[in-house]
């Protein structure tokens, strides 16, 4: 999608730290950390939110999980653990209209988050 931030990083046209990539999903740092570890994953194809997500989407979205896990396990939190969060609109303070989720880790996290 034009315009879009995190259409661009997935297209190589902002740089960004990638993580990992496939032809699905998207991992890279945030620009921004909020932990030791803070990776941003998305689907290459642009859906704005957790809102615009249909049935199909299944499989990208169990890709997606699944590539969370295994690179906070290869990032050493296998036993510690981590946090996978999505924003959605402006109470959950969602910035970018990419759907993205925020796979942060290295530190203790409170609950219930601020
Ligand atoms: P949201 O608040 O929408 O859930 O999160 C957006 C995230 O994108 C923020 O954590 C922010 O730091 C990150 N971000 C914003 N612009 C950029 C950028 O240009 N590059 C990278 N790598 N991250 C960004
Ligand atoms: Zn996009």
């Amino acid at each position: 999608m034009e315009n879009c931030l995190f259409c661009k990083i997935a297209e190589g046209q902002v740089p960004a730290k990638i993580i990992y990539q496939d032809e699905d999903v998207v991992a890279f740092e945030d620009i921004n950390p909020q932990a030791p570890h803070h990776i941003l994953l998305i689907p290459r194809r642009h859906i704005a939110s957790m809102s615009d997500l249909t049935l199909e989407d299944g499989p990208m979205l169990a890709l997606l999980f699944i590539t969370a896990d295994r690179l906070a396990k290869k990032l050493g939190l296998g036993e510690r653990g981590y946090r996978f969060v999505t924003n959605v609109g402006p109470d959950a303070g969602q910035a970018v209209f990419h759907l993205h989720f925020h796979l942060l880790g290295g530190r203790k996290f409170s609950w219930p988050p601020g």
